[in-house]
């Protein structure tokens, strides 16, 4: 696979003149003009602020219910492109995973200047409740610079308006040379200290933005590298009959499958040879749809080894519909039999696990991770992993 390296322009710390501003104040006698035609042109500014949305949770739904036609964020010249090239504003209304805030940096490094960044939401301003949780960007100024700050969880279409108000008054303040430097106040700043440094803060670590930078180029490499484009052609059963009623699951269970216990508050469990098998078998008759694949981490006790289950459902499909579900337990370094080739809807589920828990399906087409990044180390599922994990340079 070709190392794809992204390129990167940041121009968040260049100041912004307009250049038909730059070329009039240059000819001589013309600066009686100049004052009225730069109020013009910031006029403009302030009133064609497209946002580039930024949603990527329950805030992005009040992001898209300010453009509906009760707030109607158009009678301020403000509507919505999902494409940076033509953003001013980028309005980041959700949480920002690890996984996204290289993607988010990259987007917004391709926003040509001026920008203007909106946080809507506390999600977006501090990584709100599942700040300590290790997936989660405590804050997305911890990596790129905010604007207006719109607290909330989530605020309204009305908050999402009144910030656009509010950064349209600081637009033109800082056209006229009014807008202030805020001071920088360490004690305000130590209440909300995040795991990674905020831009502004001075005691951040000096090589984060370098570091960070360098992330967002690598990440295409990194997800692509491992990727594979095998696909696993499915067994189709030969039908039978469909067996509806669990009487006859169980009894197909215990003949043929060797189960022989049937609790009441859990699925039966059968043997690691079989599973496979009776997944196929299932399928033949009439269940054909797989419902979830879940597996549980159960550490070492002090008379336990430290040992995993794996749970399949599976749904037949039309009238009298039924679910048929069972277990299987694996030793810690033990693998489980892949069913991608019986349901290829277990492709990403079997991944999710594999990702998650630490799982490993044996004869997987693409077991690589699914929701974190590729380059992160352990599976936060199971019961010893830390919630707080750090995974610098995000959080
Ligand atoms: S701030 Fe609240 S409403 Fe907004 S994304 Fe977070 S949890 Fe959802």
């Amino acid at each position: 696979m070709t190392a794809r390296h992204l390129p990167l322009v940041d121009e968040g710390a260049l100041p912004y003149e307009h250049p038909l501003y730059e070329t009039l104040l240059s000819i001589p006698g013309l600066s009686v003009v100049t004052a009225p035609l730069d109020a013009l042109l910031t006029w403009g500014t302030k009133n064609a602020l497209w946002v580039f949305p930024m949603a990527t949770s329950c805030c992005g739904i009040e992001l898209m219910a300010a453009a509906a036609s009760r707030v109607d964020l158009d009678r301020m010249g403000t509507i919505i492109r999902a494409t940076p090239r033509q953003g001013d504003v980028m309005v980041v209304a959700g949480t920002i995973t690890v996984k996204m805030a290289p993607r988010v940096k990259l987007l917004w490094d391709q926003m040509p200047e001026p920008k203007w960044c909106i946080a809507m939401g506390s999600c977006a301003i501090s990584g709100d409740f599942y700040r300590d949780l290790y997936p989660v960007v405590p804050g997305v100024d911890t990596f790129m610079p905010v604007d207006v700050y719109i607290p909330g969880c989530p605020p309204n279409p009305e908050a999402l308006m009144h910030g656009l108000l509010r950064l349209q008054e600081k637009i033109g303040l800082r056209r006229e040379g009014k807008l202030t430097q805020a001071e920088y106040r360490p004690g305000l700043l130590d209440l909300t200290k995040p795991r990674v440094g905020r831009l502004g803060d001075v005691t951040r670590d000096a090589g984060l933005s370098d570091a960070q930078l360098e992330d967002v180029s690598d990440m295409t490499r990194r997800d692509l590298a491992e990727e594979s484009s095998e696909i696993v052609p499915r067994a189709e059963p030969v039908r039978e009959a469909i067996a509806s009623s669990s009487q006859e699951i169980e009894a197909l269970l215990r003949d043929d499958f060797g189960v022989t216990e049937f609790p009441k508050d859990a699925a039966p469990l059968v043997s690691r040879g079989d599973h496979r098998r009776l997944a196929h078998r299932l399928r033949a008759l009439g269940y054909a749809q797989l419902i979830y694949v879940v597996a549980t981490h159960f550490p070492a006790k002090k008379t336990d080894p430290e040992r995993f289950e794996v749970a399949y459902a599976l749904r037949s499909i039309g009238r009298k519909s039924t679910v048929v579900a069972w277990r299987v337990a694996l030793a810690a370094d033990e693998t489980i039999a892949s069913i991608v080739g019986v349901f290829a809807g277990a492709d990403w589920q079997e991944r999710e696990q594999f990702d998650l828990v630490g799982v490993r399906f044996e004869g997987h087409p693409d077991l690589r991770r699914i929701l974190l990044p590729a380059d992160w180390s352990g599976h936060p599922l199971r019961k010893d992993y830390a919630a707080d994990t750090a995974h610098p340079p995000w959080r």
